[in-house]
């Protein structure tokens, strides 16, 4: 075996995004005593979803709210399947992280009475295109340790709990052995799995950072952790072909949603909710029905919107997806001149495991606690708890680091396993032993097309069926074989095999999960062609998930524990209004 690197700390935290830098800086100021590890597999000044850059805080509490308020608006908008729980405890953080990432340098601009900014209702504009230099150097300047470059590819399990983690060199190829008294897992969500909206060289211009490839959720699979609802898959609706957000435009600047021939739709679909908010959902399974109507392409409407916030909104794409901002000139410039604005096309992108836009994710208490002991989980890796974003997973690293950290003080480093180590050292290096075997470029794509086909991608207008889904099964089933066979010959080459191993990983139990919601119950998310109609009496409840060590995955059904709140849900496919309460 070649020499691995040994490392002992009080708190590990895998991952040094959103959440794992405030939780670095947390831990190190509640005890400066404990010895607190980041491991990131790129660098925490641009990793992670904020890598490029964002130009607003999605998850805030304006005046007049309350985390109340806030989980009314969740509820309603993932039909019912929300952990209160969660939900009320992350809102009631949100604004006060908001406030101390501002402190750390980050600018919000404010209005004449010193409140940030509104560009929705629980959305702040920031200047942000530095947001993620300002997370990562506060997070280094706390006194945590920081491991760049290292690809976390195990839980280091001892007597069913967890005490660190194994990675590897994404430059050297090196082992690494972190032991731990407490272990934080914020590796954000699973981008990768289906077939992207672009293709070839392109692949990776996609919405979702291409680089959290669902490890932190495949290293708690492969330790028995309990996950919930993978079948709430995420799907953005973006600008075409950048795959940029589209918030700025929709919010900021009001723009409708029109189709090819000038129509705006969502009302006519929605007409029967009287007023009341459409689900996030709605947006983008109203955009496919006009396609399939022969009323596509779709866009949004930017001929008439006003000059001077138009100009704010290419400045904001300039802080996090500079190819929309200079096509956004480029139409300003020529509307400036005589000419009119063209409106942007917009389409649905590939689904994504998130669980700070969407409910996929590692099940947790209230604490951020896993079901496995020793494990702690925040962010887009957490489920349960829709509409967190960037604010959100903040919120969730700092109350994750409070119940770390007591017990971090009180336990004492359990024995490395001899054996789970030389395990770990022949799985992480194997690929390297083989060159000239299977690329992780062609398996990666073979995963993304029988998704795809299968699974209800992009090409499927995001359907799928029983039938389908068991294909899906047994294709993902003999890939086992050619993993084996994957090969690298650099150190990058190998992180590239450990993101395809960890995709099909995650692959295999969303497959499980949708097989099991025999409903559809958020439209394009969870399209269940051959069950189309939401079942409440049957299907109020989450779909959860562990994986045995052989492997098998057993699915667990876990209620739905309403706090005391009367919500109205969106109304069923016969125009009945349901409301929920416990
Ligand atoms: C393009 C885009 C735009 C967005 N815009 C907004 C916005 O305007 N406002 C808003 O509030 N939210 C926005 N979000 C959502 C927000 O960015 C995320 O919800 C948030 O970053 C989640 O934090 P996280 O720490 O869970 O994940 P991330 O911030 O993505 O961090 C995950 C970290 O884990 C690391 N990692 C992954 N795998 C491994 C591994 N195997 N070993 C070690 N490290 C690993 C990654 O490199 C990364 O640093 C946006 C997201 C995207 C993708």
């Amino acid at each position: 075996m070649s020499s691995v690197i040994h490392r002992d700390c009080d708190v590990l935290i895998i991952g040094g995004g959103a959440a794992g830098c405030v939780a670095a800086v947390e831990a190190k100021e509640l005890a400066p005593e404990l010895d607190v590890v980041v491991m990131e597999k790129a660098h925490v000044y641009r990793s992670g979803c904020l890598a490029a850059g964002i130009s607003a805080l999605n998850a805030y509490l304006h005046q007049g709210e309350t985390p109340e308020s806030f989980l009314r608006y969740v509820i309603r908008d993932s039909v019912g399947i929300v952990r209160d729980d969660l939900t009320l405890t992350m809102a009631a953080e949100l604004n006060a992280q908001v406030k101390r990432v501002e402190s750390w340098g980050l600018p919000i601009p404010k209005d004449e009475r010193d409140r940030p900014l509104k560009r929705g209702r629980g959305s702040i504009k920031i200047f942000g295109e530095r947001i993620k230099p300002i997370l990562g150097k506060r997070a280094e300047a706390s006194g945590a340790t920081i491991l760049n470059r290292v690809n976390a590819t195990a839980l280091a399990v001892h007597d069913g709990r967890v005490i660190g983690a194994y990675g590897v060199g994404t430059r050297d190829a090196k082992l690494h052995a972190v032991r731990a008294k407490t272990v934080l897992v914020c590796t954000g969500g699973a981008a990768g799995l289906y077939r992207p909206s672009n293709p070839g060289m392109a692949s990776h211009r996609m919405w979702y950072s291409p680089f959290n490839t669902g490890a932190g959720l495949a290293m708690g699979i492969r330790a028995g952790a309990e996950m919930t609802s993978f079948e709430f898959r995420f799907i953005p609706l973006r600008i075409k072909d950048a795959i940029a957000p589209t918030g700025e435009i929709a919010q900021w600047l009001g723009a409708q949603q029109i189709n090819a021939l000038g129509e705006e739709y969502l009302d006519k679909h929605y007409a029967h909710l009287g007023g009341r908010s459409m689900t996030t959902q709605d947006r983008l399974y109203a955009t496919l029905l006009e396609r399939r109507a022969g009323r596509g392409p779709c866009y949004l409407d930017v001929r008439n919107v006003n000059p001077k916030r138009l100009e704010g909104t290419i400045a904001a794409y300039l802080s996090m997806a500079p190819p929309s901002a200079m096509l956004m000139s480029d139409e300003a410039y020529y509307a400036k001149h005589g000419g009119v604005m063209a409106p942007v096309e917009i389409t649905g992108g590939e689904p994504l495991v998130v669980g700070g836009h969407g409910l996929s994710g590692y099940w947790i208490d209230a604490a951020r606690r896993a079901s496995v002991p020793g494990l702690w989980a925040a962010g887009d890796v957490a489920g349960g708890s829709p509409k967190k974003y960037a604010s959100g997973a903040w919120a969730e690293a700092v109350i994750a680091v409070r119940a770390m950290v007591e017990e971090a003080r009180q336990r004492e480093h359990a024995p490395l396993d001899a054996g789970e180590l030389a395990r770990e050292h022949a799985r992480a290096l194997k690929p390297l032993e083989k060159p000239g075997s299977i690329s992780p470029q062609d398996l990666e794509e073979r995963l993304q097309k029988v998704l795809d086909e299968y699974a209800g991608g992009i090409s499927r207008d995001y359907g799928y069926s029983e039938h389908e889904l068991k294909i899906a099964k047994l294709h993902l089933g003999r890939m086992a074989d050619e993993l084996a066979s994957l090969a690298a010959i650099t150190p990058f080459e190998l992180m590239q095999c450990h993101d395809v191993i960890d995709r099909v990983t995650v692959a295999k139990t969303l497959v499980e999960h949708m097989l099991h919601r025999r409903e559809t119950r958020w439209h394009c998310y969870q399209e269940r062609l051959d069950y189309p109609q939401r079942d409440d009496a049957r299907f109020m409840l989450f779909v959860n998930s562990v994986q045995g060590p052989d492997g098998a995955i057993r699915i667990v059904e876990r209620p739905v524990e309403r706090a005391q709140l009367d919500v109205e849900l969106p109304p069923l496919a016969d125009g009945a209004v349901i409301r929920h309460s416990r």
